[in-house]
């Protein structure tokens, strides 16, 4: 099946007489007719539900289209990005590890990595997008147990070589962790250059309507754990808190990072998913393909014309001719990228806030990739406690307007930044 028809039919597939939408399933438990039968699922010797706090069908159901879309073997939902990449990472390592991530990635995965996770005893080192082999290899050490990066920065929209930190990260004998909410697997496929699992904000494109915040993680089921048995010992050693299984061997190369996340991190943080919201989620799923399209189309334009503009200093689009990342870009997205741009209005801060205010269709958000073109200025509200200094070492200067093209005519986001620049 194709990308589109997947969008729409992957996932869910009802029987004779049952529903066409996916039911959603609002409900805590679920009843068996003996002990036995419940006991069969704590011990993972059965699949089925007893607990909405580790599985819900609704949410299962959506995973399953998402980890189609993505070509993985297993998926999940969460209950935001932020949880889908703390668990990807926390699935992998404990204190005294240390993981290799691309410096720039979203503010709140930063924050997340550098602060809170380093109280745990989680060690990173933040590596250029641009780093060469050199480099990455340089910032590896014997207890490393992942390189993380996005596949296009928010909101410094850097493509990451996919394929060459795919293939340096192996070479340390660790999967390389991918966020893919930019693309999305419309646009990118990042298992099909190497990455080993790929996570999501699905609150952005895939939901793509503002509706409900969540997350997914995707396994490739492509990352031999036993063959670096050593450094994984959570998944190539027995687990005593499920009688001793050992989750690589049990549930295979294919299943057993997802099984372990769920059966543990799941179990023990509670960050699932409403069957509600994973319902509007798929709402939006099944016409990503159709938006991602428009999207990408409706910052293209916007950004060409931007460019030309004699009050705009710089137009950052990956999906631009010139633009610093877009042969990577076009290697590995060649149907468009996202429709996410960023520029500079001559004039700096001020200048940058006298054009946001004058904007009419755009609204002022902390939000990107949604239906409806939303426009923030970092300098003044998602990184206002960056000096000016600081601000340019992460790649997002004080003049940085983010904007977020919607799914509106073009002629009508052309017309309002012409107004807002006037
Ligand atoms: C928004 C975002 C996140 C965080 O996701 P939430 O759903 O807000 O928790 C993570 N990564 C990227 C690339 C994002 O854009």
């Amino acid at each position: 099946m194709d990308i589109g028809t997947k969008c729409v039919q992957a996932g869910y597939r009802p029987g004779n007489g049952e529903p066409r939408q996916i039911p959603v399933i609002q409900s805590t438990t679920f009843r068996y007719e003996s002990s036995a039968a419940m006991g069969k699922l704590f011990d993972l010797e059965a699949a089925g539900y007893f607990y909405s706090r580790l599985q819900n069908p609704t949410a299962d159901y959506v995973a399953a289209k998402i980890t189609e879309l993505e070509g993985g073997t297993a998926g999940m939902l969460t209950s935001s990005g932020q949880a889908a990449n703390f668990f990807s990472i926390f699935n992998l390592c404990s204190a005294g590890d240390h993981v290799v991530s691309s410096a720039t990635i979203y503010g709140g995965t930063y924050n997340l990595f550098a602060v809170t996770m380093k109280r745990m005893g989680i060690d990173f080192t933040f590596v250029s997008p641009d780093a060469t082999d050199e480099e990455l290899h340089a910032a590896f050490r014997p207890n490393t147990k992942a390189l993380f990066g996005e596949t296009i920065a928010n909101p410094a929209l850097a493509v990451i070589d996919l394929e060459r930190f795919a293939k340096i990260a192996h070479e340390h004998g660790v999967p390389m962790i991918v966020d893919n909410t930019f693309p999305t697997p419309v646009n990118c496929q990042p298992f099909k250059w190497g990455v080993d699992v790929v996570t999501h904000s699905t609150t952005k494109y895939m939901d793509g309507h503002g509706a409900q915040v969540g997350g997914a993680i995707v396994d490739s089921g492509n990352f031999d754990w036993f063959a670096h048995a050593d450094k994984f010992p959570g998944l190539t050693t027995p687990d005593e808190s499920y009688h001793g299984i050992v989750y690589a061997e049990k549930f295979g190369q294919g299943g057993a990072f997802i099984t372990k996340c769920v059966a543990q991190l799941m179990r023990d943080f509670g960050s699932s998913p409403a069957p509600m919201n994973a319902f509007l989620l798929n709402l939006g799923l099944e016409s990503l393909h159709l938006r991602m399209k428009r999207h990408c189309e409706n910052a293209l334009k916007v950004a060409q014309f931007l460019q030309g503009h004699d009050k705009i200093a710089w137009v950052n689009y990956c999906g631009l001719p010139g633009n610093k990342y877009y042969d990577l870009a076009q290697k590995y997205m060649p149907n468009g990228s996202c429709g996410v741009i960023s520029f500079g209005v001559k004039g700096g801060r001020a200048a940058a806030e006298t054009f946001m205010s004058k904007l009419q269709v755009a609204a002022i958000e902390t939000h990107v990739a949604d239906a409806r073109t939303c426009v923030l200025h970092p300098a003044n509200s998602t990184h206002r406690q960056l000096s000016d200094e600081e601000l340019i070492a992460c790649g997002v200067g004080p003049d940085l307007i983010r904007l977020s093209l919607g799914l509106e005519d073009a002629d009508d986001l052309i017309a309002d930044v012409n107004h807002a620049l006037g």
